[in-house]
């Protein structure tokens, strides 16, 4: 890593302080060129100082600047970080200051880029980083802070090392096979480690599915013909105003979104135009688009009104959802009742109505229940977040199975090997021991600049 890289890593905006960073071996010196106050290359690392900013002999500035010197810094090279006065211009006149001292403006997610690089942090803790940033609820951020300690990483350098020693010992048997026992030990031996191998790694895609769901919310779409009450449903569940409640049938044409939380875990709602056979292309596009977001969604509320009989649209809509993710809400129980949760046999029922907080809380209930969200809320191991770590767990356990399949079937003991260093990669590239770079600056590209 040759080259000074600075960008401005507050966001952008009027506010009492910005911070401006420069990262790379010359740092300290660039900034000592404009900074009046100290000699900032003969100070401690890890120092405040207070100065000004100066370029062409005029103060643009006055600011404290933090020297931290390598390696004990984010990126492991010098550091040093400008605190000027917060506004868009003051700002920007520092940044331009040091970029015409030579300094190259950084790319979104290069200094955790050159965090991982010089091996600071593995790629499940830069992947961190930015989900720390994005999170949007606590039970997120902390999942986020869990990744970012490296409590993943040393769960999976835990399996990487139980695969080690299990290759070591095959090299043993590849080496001396004259010797009949040594082979038998070593297949008992693989075969048992590989199972309890097997075991865990499920359990950590297992648990990473709720980490989904901690991180990105629980994609909810409400469904129903026109006048069930679904837009009140929403407007109850959100506890504000945000669709509109009319008589007149068809009038959510819009799709709706809204955000609530239920105990710490995000429910991101998706009101939907409606599913119904229509002439007009205009709604013709809503009901394609709902029928769409019907096989996205992880949780489909399907609304019914319990003081009518189901209609065709009714019956249509029961063909089209997934029984697994659908709770059917009986809407309007404060009228005389058509319909019951015994004619639902097999589907998530809630009886309810708007017109109290107890159909609200009802519903809130059915859902919690259904996602588990206590356990997932309390639980504190750190799961994989996101679909490049998950897949490569999937591929893992395959190869995995190749190598138990193989032990099963008698094969020779390297044969066998050849699956267990595929499953010891796999799991190395999702803390990214090994990686391309097409992935790494893909990777980087997502988190936003001066990070
Ligand atoms: P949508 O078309 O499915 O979104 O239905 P709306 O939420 O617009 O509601 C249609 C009508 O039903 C409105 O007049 C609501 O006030 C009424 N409504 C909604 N929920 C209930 C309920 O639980 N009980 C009763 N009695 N009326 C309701």
């Amino acid at each position: 890593m040759e080259d000074n890289i600075v960008a401005i890593s507050t966001a952008i905006g009027v506010g009492a302080i910005s911070i401006v960073r420069i990262s790379g071996k010359d740092s300290i010196s660039i900034i000592n060129d404009l900074f009046v106050g100290c000699d900032l290359t003969k100070v401690a690392s890890h120092t405040i100082h207070y100065g000004y900013i100066k370029e062409n002999d005029k103060i643009i500035d006055e600011v404290l600047v933090t020297v931290m010197k390598s390696p004990k810094t984010f990126t492991t090279e010098d550091i040093v970080e400008v605190n000027c006065h917060g506004g868009i211009i003051a700002t920007n006149k520092v940044l331009k200051s040091i970029l015409n001292k030579g300094v190259r403006l950084a790319e979104a997610g290069e200094f955790t880029k050159r965090a991982f690089l010089n091996g600071r942090i593995d790629l499940t803790q830069a992947e961190a980083v930015m989900d720390l940033i994005e999170s949007k609820t606590d039970s997120a951020r902390n999942q986020a802070v869990n990744q970012l300690t490296g409590k993943i990483s040393s769960y999976i350098e835990s399996l990487r090392l139980k695969i080690k020693n299990l290759l070591a010992t095959i090299e043993v048997n590849i080496d001396y096979p004259e010797y009949y026992d040594i082979e038998q030990i070593t297949i008992e031996k693989v075969k048992k480690v590989c199972q309890e191998l097997e075991v865990e790694i499920n359990q950590m895609i297992d648990e990473s599915k709720n980490g989904k769901i901690i991180k990105e919310g629980i994609k909810t779409v409400i469904v129903g013909r026109p006048n069930v009450g679904k837009s009140s449903i929403l407007n109850n569940l959100i506890g504000e105003d945000k669709a509109i409640v009319t008589d007149i049938e068809g009038t959510t044409r819009d799709i709706i979104e809204g955000n609530i939380q239920i105990d710490g875990i995000a429910l991101n709602i998706i009101d939907t135009a409606g599913i119904r056979k229509t002439t007009n292309k205009i709604e013709e596009i809503g009901v394609q688009k709902s029928l769409n977001l019907l096989k996205e969604a992880d949780l489909i509320l399907l609304v019914l009104n319990s003081s009518e009989s189901l209609t065709e649209n009714d019956y249509n809509l029961l063909k089209e959802v997934n029984k697994d993710k659908t709770i059917i809400v009986l809407n309007k129980n404060d009228l005389k009742p058509k319909l019951t949760e015994k004619e639902f046999d097999g589907y998530n029922v809630v009886s309810t109505n708007t017109l109290s907080i107890e159909g609200v809380n009802s519903l809130k209930s059915k859902i919690k229940e259904i996602f588990n969200l206590e356990k997932i809320k309390s639980s504190d191991r750190t799961s994989l977040t996101n679909i490049r770590q998950l897949s490569l767990a999937e591929q893992a356990k395959k190869t995995l199975q190749s190598a138990i399949k193989g032990v099963n079937n008698h094969l020779p003991i390297d044969m066998v090997a050849i699956d267990l260093k595929a499953t010891f990669d796999l799991l190395g590239e999702i803390i990214g021991k090994t990686y391309s770079d097409e992935i790494i600056n893909h990777l980087f590209e997502n988190f936003c600049v001066g990070k």
